[in-house]
């Protein structure tokens, strides 16, 4: 099949939202008035984001999750997205596959497909995502103030306890993995509670590289400190005492895992209900972790309230 052809069969629909989707020079779309639109990209390499032989829905899903998993943390709507795609070989099982895992998604999102570019190379995966936000609400990394509370969503760590069987440094029951492997390869993007948090959270971003080093974005752009409460985990990684997983690698997990593709955010104390109620709206669980200082750094609060070093650095693409 050749590459217009594919682009034919698998990734051309009927235009919804869009004034022009598929098909042309450009795609077109109209903002509403007084909307902003918040616009993101997103890049998967195999080999660096997923292995060779992943599910192809799986990796659709996925492809797309991480994209919604940003404007999810500015608060923004989802509109549309783009798909950069460099594939090997025109395999239509795989392309078919991989664009049924997108496009359920990006239907369960209301986010249209619009256009992208398609070339034969290494597998690649590219897609920029556009959403909306009310001029002037979207939630922004700079916004945390002294005094803060700082909230995560859902949990964290069970993507990398995922990773850390999948390349057999531990092994887990079959059970666990398969909800753990669900939650590194189908994340699921906060996009109701980004939105529920408009003018309510001070400040917010989606984990993607590690709980530590994310929040440390909202630190430095903020121009503040925070102190946390390392005991958080998982009901996954809760179960630690059954699973082979000592102390140190659970902590490695929750807080410097990646993939998390959870919300972390900040908001004043006399907003505790209204984020009670955004997550409620939302159905995400949200827990409070900590709060911010206006001394610099971060610092960890250990099981006994002790202060821990914080040497659990997050991932960096060209520091390892
Ligand atoms: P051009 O050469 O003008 O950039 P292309 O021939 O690359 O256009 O693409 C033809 C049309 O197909 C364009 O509208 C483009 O946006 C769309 N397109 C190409 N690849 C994809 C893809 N993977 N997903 C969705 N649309 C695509
Ligand atoms: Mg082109």
């Amino acid at each position: 099949m050749g590459e217009f052809d594919l682009i034919r069969t698998f990734f051309t629909r009927p235009v919804r939202r869009a004034v022009l989707g598929v098909g042309d020079d450009c795609a077109l779309l109209a903002p509403a008035p007084g909307m902003q639109l918040a616009i993101s990209s997103d890049m998967l390499v195999e080999g660096r984001h997923f292995f060779a032989d992943v599910d192809p829905h799986l990796l659709g899903h996925k492809a797309l999750a991480v994209n919604l998993s940003d404007l999810a943390a500015c608060g923004a709507r989802p509109l549309a997205f783009t798909l950069a795609l460099s594939l090997p070989r025109a395999d239509t099982a795989w392309v078919g596959a991989f664009a049924q895992g997108l496009l359920a998604l990006a239907d369960a999102h209301q986010c249209e497909l619009i256009g992208g570019d398609t070339t034969q190379g290494p597998l690649n995966i590219c897609i920029t995502v556009f959403g909306e936000v009310p001029a002037g609400q979207a939630l922004l990394r700079s916004g945390a103030r002294d005094g803060d509370d700082i909230y995560v969503s859902g949990s964290l760590g069970d993507a990398r306890l995922a990773l850390e069987a999948l390349q057999g440094r531990l092994q887990l029951p079959p059970a666990t993995l398969a909800a753990a492997r669900q939650r590194l390869e189908a994340p699921s993007p906060r996009v109701a509670l980004g939105q529920a948090l408009r003018g309510i959270a001070s400040s917010a971003l989606d984990l993607s590289d590690g709980l530590l080093g994310d929040l440390g974005h909202i630190l430095t752009q903020s121009n503040v400190g925070a102190c946390i409460d390392t005991r958080l985990t998982s009901p996954l990684l809760a179960a630690a005492a059954s699973l082979p997983l000592d102390e140190k690698l659970r902590r490695q997990c929750t807080l410097a895992g990646g993939d998390d593709y959870e919300l972390c955010f900040t908001a004043a104390p006399a907003l505790r209900t209204q984020v009670a109620a955004a997550a409620q709206a939302s159905a995400t669980p949200v827990t409070r972790i900590g709060s911010v200082q206006a001394q610099a750094g971060l610092r960890l609060l250990g099981a006994d309230g002790e202060e821990l070093l914080a040497r659990y650095a997050s991932f960096d693409h060209f520091s390892v």
